[in-house]
């Protein structure tokens, strides 16, 4: 349901300038001035109407989301945050995928693709793999569970705001969907040549990325910071 009116182009440092000047003849009231809220993608100056419960506020000019109102978002992320990170050593722990041709099997675990580039003279690419598809999701889950543990809580912690900026700015570089989605169009390719056989720790990664993007998409960045303010401001 579209709950907002764009009302021009401005960052959040400078909204303030924005709402302080005259707009057709009229100063806006402080309300007004409380609810101006810049888009988090295309940087439209919205005027965000309070929401009722189940609403969700989505950009007039590029379609993203602004907020979904709803109570149970935090415990919804930890939920999916506690099951990802629990996920994750048994993907890093077992048998990832396999290739059998001529009576002959080889599987190999999820560190090992990063290995392999490493012992072909490929450092650099098997740190980007590695940091991407393992370091990166588990640090995005651990700051999830550092956010939403003390905000559930009503308890503010000094690293909230740092947790916060550093959450959203890394989310830019998480791309476990793009892996997942890489590695099934590669066995499509490769079922062609040889036997493939897809180990315990697949369908653990495919969890652990399921819960990675469900724990983020339950934190919508407006409700997340209205709510650190709540809990610093106490
Ligand atoms: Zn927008």
């Amino acid at each position: 349901m579209l709950m907002a009116n764009e009302q021009g182009m401005g960052r959040h440092s400078s909204l303030r300038n924005s709402t302080s000047v005259p707009k057709d003849g009229m100063e806006l009231t402080k309300d007004q001035i409380d609810r101006q809220i810049a888009c988090h993608e295309c940087d439209a100056l919205l005027d965000l109407k309070p929401l009722t419960k189940g609403q969700r506020a989505v950009c007039p000019r590029c379609g993203g989301l602004i907020q979904v109102a709803r109570d149970d978002h935090l415990t919804r992320a930890l939920a999916f945050a506690i099951s990802g990170l629990l996920l994750l050593p048994i993907a890093n722990a077992y048998p990832f995928l396999g290739f059998e041709r001529g009576g002959l099997e080889n599987m190999f675990r999820l560190p090992q693709a990063a290995q392999i580039l490493f012992q072909n003279d490929a450092q650099f690419l098997g740190i980007i793999i590695l940091v991407l598809i393992v370091v990166l999701p588990a640090v995005l889950l651990a700051l999830v569970l550092g956010l939403v543990i003390p905000l559930i809580r009503g308890r503010n912690a000094p690293w909230l705001i740092p947790a916060g900026r550093l959450l959203y700015g890394m989310n830019t570089w998480n791309m476990v969907e793009v892996f997942v989605l890489g590695v099934i169009v590669s066995l499509v390719k490769i079922m062609k040549l040889a036997t493939v056989v897809i180990g315990i720790s697949f369908w653990a990664y495919i969890g652990f990325a399921l819960c990675l993007i469900g724990a983020i998409s339950h934190l919508d960045r407006l409700s997340v910071w209205q709510a650190i303010d709540r809990v610093s401001s106490r």
